[in-house]
């Protein structure tokens, strides 16, 4: 019986292997040295915070894997041995495999700080991160202050949570305005405001320069490159990740930021694949990054590689772009592209919407010459994924969108309704006269 042997137990791995167990009677088995078993990294905050307990971000029972005849292997993968298919564990054991995936994930950047390695410095990916800020920041005596490091969505999401135990927080962002990089000016400053309301001390164009250590190696505090000294008991480290990949280096198969793969997950060397956050397209798909750090897409990746292991050859084709996340009270979600101002296309515009007192706002983006709708941002509004994929499938224009726009509202009935302002100010910029269609529960169901 062919043997597939998978490197993590992340989504992607865990996905790819459901889904061969779905087609196929073939001898699966994932080794993995995080967690016994497969939970959702997204959730990890939520544990801190105390909304949920650790067990509850596993979202299968433990009898699921021998019911489903997944055997679980909890070891760390030191080598990869192509020639005779095997992987040598750290432990020294020996695992043979007729088809390799690699779905090892990610691991939090360091940069060479001085200091980056002292007692009470840290990242936030793994259960073992989670554990240590459950002994670094326990409440706010213990943890009388700490410094983040990264202003990207897990260093807001560290943020939240060390305040959720009223510890004092200093957030450095090497950017001039939070995520200015991914978000347009006017989302971009509307979190600026909410990260200072939350009494997050906020320090834009700042960089770490050193981490100072106390007698016993433990952090006591950083200096900025603008002089500041800031007394602290933690470091969050989440200046951005990496593949986790470091173990491959003398395997043979093929690396450059992550393992290189072609739009089928295979690598340069037979019978060995790659998948979710350490898996680099040799080419980008669209406008996506070679390297996508998304939970969806390694779920994606799965699917299509098990098919492909299982005969019926599948492309990694993760359609329209989308992604969603929370920056602390506020919900962000995006469908197509939406550019900062770095990274702007020619043909591309954008209408801006913000609410004059809450926290939410729009951002259209379309093309100036054809007005192509390209991508929305919305912020404090929540929108149906499947309008926006299908209004990006039909190529529509931007006044459509604007006419319809209640169409793609999931938020429930009592909320505030925002629709008739943005049509307002849309037609206020633009010169036109759009009415905004009534909401049609028959065209949001319409099957396509
Ligand atoms: C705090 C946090 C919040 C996030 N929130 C979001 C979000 O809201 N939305 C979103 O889309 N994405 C989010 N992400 C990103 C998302 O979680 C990742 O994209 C996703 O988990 C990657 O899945 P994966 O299966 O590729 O790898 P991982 O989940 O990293 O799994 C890989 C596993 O392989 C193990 N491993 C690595 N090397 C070896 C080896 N040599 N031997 C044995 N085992 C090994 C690792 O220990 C790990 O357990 C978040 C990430 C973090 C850290």
């Amino acid at each position: 019986m062919e043997h597939i042997v998978i490197i993590g137990n992340g989504i992607a791995g865990v996905t790819a292997a459901r889904h061969i167990r779905k087609n196929s009677d073939k001898k699966i088995t994932i080794v993995s040295a995080e967690t016994d078993y497969f939970f959702s990294r997204t959730a990890l905050m939520y544990v801190y915070m105390g909304h949920m307990k650790f067990e509850h971000t596993q979202p299968y029972e433990n009898w699921f894997w021998k019911k489903n005849r997944i055997d679980l292997v909890k070891g760390f993968v030191n080598e990869v041995k192509h020639e005779n298919k095997s992987l040598i564990l750290s432990d020294g054991k020996t695992i043979s495999y007729d088809k390799l995936i690699i779905a090892t994930g990610s691991k939090p950047n360091k940069f060479g700080w001085p200091g980056q390695d002292l007692d009470g410095v840290q990242g936030l990916y793994s259960k073992q991160d989670l554990d240590k800020l459950e002994a670094n920041a326990p409440n706010n005596k213990v943890c009388k202050h700490a410094v983040i490091v990264g202003g990207g969505l897990i260093g807001i999401e560290l943020a939240e949570m060390l305040r959720s135990r009223k510890i004092p927080v200093t957030f450095l962002v090497r950017e001039s305005s939070f995520w200015n990089g991914v978000l347009p000016k006017g989302e971009s400053e509307m979190i600026n405001e909410h990260i200072l309301e939350h009494h997050i001390d906020l320090r834009l164009a700042t960089n770490l320069v050193e981490i100072h250590s106390d007698e016993n190696g433990k952090v006591k505090s950083i200096t900025t490159d603008k002089g500041d000294t800031i007394a602290c008991d933690v470091v969050g480290l989440t200046a951005g990740v990496a593949p986790n990949i470091d173990f491959l280096k003398s395997s043979g198969i093929e690396l450059g930021r992550g393992v290189k793969v072609n739009r089928y997950l295979e690598t340069n060397i037979k019978d060995i694949f790659a998948i979710g956050d350490c898996a680099e397209q040799h080419e980008a798909i669209g406008n996506r990054r070679p390297i996508e750090a998304v939970w969806y897409t390694g779920r994606m990746m799965g699917e299509a590689l098990a098919q492909t292991i299982c005969g019926a050859k599948r492309e990694y084709n993760p359609g329209h772009w989308f992604n969603s996340a929370k920056f602390l009270d506020i919900e962000y979600q995006t469908y197509g592209w939406v550019f900062s101002e770095r990274g702007l296309k020619d043909n591309e515009q954008h209408f801006h919407w913000r609410h004059p007192k809450e926290y939410i706002s729009i951002t259209i983006s379309y093309d100036k010459i054809t007005r192509k709708f390209l991508g929305i941002n919305t912020f404090g509004i929540r929108m149906r994924h499947k309008i926006f994929d299908r209004w990006l499938t039909e190529e529509r224009n931007v006044e459509h969108i604007i006419a319809y726009l209640k169409d793609a509202n999931f938020d429930p009935e009592f909320y505030s309704q925002n629709e008739s302002q943005i049509v307002s100010k849309f037609n206020a910029e633009m010169g036109t006269n759009i009415k905004s269609k009534k909401k049609s529960w028959k065209r949001i169901f319409v099957k396509a």
